[in-house]
C-alpha cells in the first residue's frame, strides 16, 4: 500500500509541482488550499505525511498541527518561506517535524520525508542509540563519542546536548526544545548556553568548526545533527 500525503498549499503552482514530484515517487497524494480544508480531510482520513506550507489565506496552519497532535504522531512537514522564523518556529515548537525553505529540490523534501517517517516510525521502538557518519561515532548506551577512532572527552551537559540531537538526527530541533530538554523548562530564554555549549562541541567535534559538517545552525531556529 502506498503512503499518502496530504499537500497544503494555495499556491497552485507550488501545489502541482509537489503532487506531480510526490506521484512520481509512488505516493498517493491528496491537497487542500486552506487550513480548513486540511483540517476537514484529516478528520475524514489520516495521511501518512502532511506538508503544510506557512502563508495560507485563513492562517498559519498552527490550528492544524494542533489538532492533528492531540491524537497523532504522523510527520508534518512545514514549507516557509525565508524570513517566516518567527512562524515556523511557533509550528515547531507546537509539534510539527521539520521544515523545508522555498524554494527547495525534490531529493531534499524526499530525504526530509524520509527522516520524519523514520522516527516517527521508531517512535514506540526503543530509540535510536548510536550514530554514525563520517568520522564521527556517537554510543548514547556506552555514552562513548569518537572521531576519527579517538575517544572524546566531554562534559555532562555536551553530553546531553548531543545525545538530544542525536535522537533527533537529521530534524531541525529548536533552540526551546533543546533548553527544555537539556536544562529545563524554566530555560527556554537562555539562548546564549546554546552557543556556548555548541561552540565547545564543535571544536571538539569537527575538523573546521568555522565549517561545521555535523553540527548544523539553522538559523533563527535551532540546530540539526546531519545525518546519512
Ligand atoms: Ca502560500
Amino acid at each position: 500500500m502506498s503512503l499518502s500525503v496530504l499537500v497544503v498549499e494555495d499556491d497552485r503552482e507550488i501545489r502541482a509541482m509537489l503532487q506531480a514530484a510526490l506521484r512520481v515517487e509512488g505516493f498517493d497524494v491528496r491537497s487542500a488550499v486552506s487550513v480548513s480544508e486540511a483540517a476537514a480531510l484529516v478528520r475524514h482520513a489520516l495521511p501518512d505525511v502532511v506538508l503544510l506550507d506557512l502563508g495560507l489565506p485563513d492562517g498559519d496552519g498552527i490550528e492544524l498541527v494542533r489538532l492533528v497532535r492531540q491524537h497523532h504522531a504522523l510527520p508534518i512537514l512545514v514549507i516557509t518561506a525565508r524570513h517566516q522564523e518567527a512562524e515556523k518556529v511557533r509550528l515547531l515548537d507546537a509539534g510539527a517535524d521539520d521544515y523545508l525553505t522555498k524554494p527547495f529540490g525534490v531529493p531534499e523534501l524526499l530525504a526530509r520525508i524520509r527522516v520524519a517517517l523514520r522516527h516517527r516510525g521508531t517512535a514506540l521502538a526503543p530509540g535510536t542509540t548510536v550514530h554514525a557518519l563520517d568520522d564521527l561515532r556517537i554510543d548514547l548506551e556506552a555514552r562513548l563519542v569518537t572521531v576519527r577512532g579517538q575517544p572524546l572527552h566531554l562534559t555532562p551537559t555536551e553530553f546531553n546536548l548531543l545525545a538530544r540531537l542525536v535522537r533527533s538526527a537529521g530534524r531541525v530541533v529548536t533552540h526551546r526544545q533543546l533548553l527544555t530538554d537539556v536544562w529545563g523548562a524554566e530555560f527556554t530564554e537562555h539562548t546564549h548556553y546554546l552557543r556556548l555549549y555548541m561552540g565547545q562541541l564543535r571544536a571538539k567535534i569537527e575538523q573546521d568548526p568555522a565549517e561545521p559538517r555535523h553540527l548544523l545552525t539553522e538559523t533563527g531556529v535551532g540546530y540539526r545533527l546531519a545525518a546519512a
